[in-house]
């Protein structure tokens, strides 16, 4: 397969914006290259100079954890960044279209309708797992990417790993696999399969496990072309100095981040046998994020009473196949508690 003849023509002539920092990396004692404010910035800590548009010291701490190139790997602006990136790149407006597998994460449709992409939509089956006969008949000349959550939100479950290689297997187009929750998961990542699969994309973020949802940062890792596609339409500066610098800081204390991990995962079991006691609770969907899918016998209602004590859950109820339900984040142990304290009194 050739990824490069799957860019659009516009990109594949594309000449990328050369910043200054582009144009000269070496040492040198006076910067007069970037119309930076020469004299410093009004903060403690100096934010005057432009931030590496390449993120490469960041890359390369990210890549003695995950073990992956830094030229497999691109940073942005949350993994959001990365989604409406391969849009731009990939997809032309009003001719090609992308498959997505409802119920699945918003993002995918809404970065497709920005881009007047055409979405063709591949419901997942009952089982929340992939309907390959369907997204083999969706699929045509052209249709350029396949959008696959695993684990899924907000259903929680993995995608089987053999169905996914089905698809990676078949299908001529870039297939991308959303590994936002993958740390909360018991199913290996697909960032080692990166070499197997050129058309592959993975995507992570720190906003999960890492505990960042505010630095805003996402990974995608992918082979070096599709990578070098994303960082030629990418702004010139994506991400600031200080999120560079504090996710630096981070990458140091992953010992914290691998407790939360534990912790969420036996809070989420513990959360999910609680919740299948009450009454109310019809179902419990198992579990590989950070978060629960759980019906009830009246989602609407049950979310109403909840906002009333001060109880945010994301109510789902009105989602294809996830009809009934609400999604629950999984909290502390003292705010699953307050949780279900709460549930517990509007079924008395
Ligand atoms: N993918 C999935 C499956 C998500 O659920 C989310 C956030 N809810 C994202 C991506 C977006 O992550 P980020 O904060 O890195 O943009």
């Amino acid at each position: 397969m050739d990824i490069k003849n799957l860019q659009r023509e516009n990109i594949k002539t594309l000449r990328p914006y050369s910043t200054a920092r582009d144009e000269y990396k070496g040492q040198a004692s006076v910067f007069l290259d970037a119309n930076e404010n020469s004299y410093g910035s009004p903060l403690p800590e100096n934010f005057n100079r432009y931030p590496d548009p390449l993120q490469l010291d960041l890359k390369d701490a990210i890549s003695k954890i995950k073990g992956v190139p830094i030229e497999n790997t691109f940073l942005g602006n949350g993994s959001d960044e990365a989604i409406d990136l391969l849009f731009r790149a990939f997809c032309n407006p009003g001719k090609d279209n992308v498959i997505i597998l409802p119920p699945t994460y918003g993002m995918y449709e809404v970065s497709a309708n920005i881009n007047d992409v055409e979405i063709r939509k591949v419901n997942l089956l009952p089982n929340f797992q992939l309907d390959l006969e369907g997204i083999a008949e969706a699929i045509d000349e052209n249709t350029k990417l396949i959008f696959i959550c695993s684990p899924n939100n907000p259903t929680g479950n993995s995608i089987v790993r053999t169905d996914i290689e089905t698809v990676l297997a078949n299908f001529n187009g870039l297939v991308i696999i959303d590994e936002a929750y993958i740390n909360f998961a018991k199913q290996r990542t697909f960032i080692q399969e990166l070499t197997e699969y050129p058309q592959l994309v993975v995507l992570q973020t720190f906003s999960k496990a890492w505990g960042l949802a505010g630095l805003r940062l996402g990974m995608a890792f992918a082979s070096s072309i599709i990578i070098d596609i994303l960082n030629k339409v990418k702004a010139p500066y994506n991400i600031s100095q200080s999120t560079q610098d504090l996710a630096l800081a981070a990458l140091q204390n992953i010992g914290q981040v691998n407790e939360w991990i534990k912790t969420t995962v036996a809070e989420r079991e513990l959360l999910s046998k609680s919740l299948l006691e009450l009454a109310m609770v019809k179902k419990v969907y198992p579990s590989d994020a950070n978060f629960i899918l759980a019906q009830v016998d009246d989602a609407n209602a049950t979310y109403d009473a909840l906002v009333d004590r001060g109880i945010i859950v994301r109510n789902r109820a009105k989602v294809t196949l996830c009809e009934g339900c609400l999604r629950i984040t999984v909290g502390t142990p003292a705010e699953n508690e307050i949780l279900l304290t709460a549930l517990k009194s509007l079924t008395n």
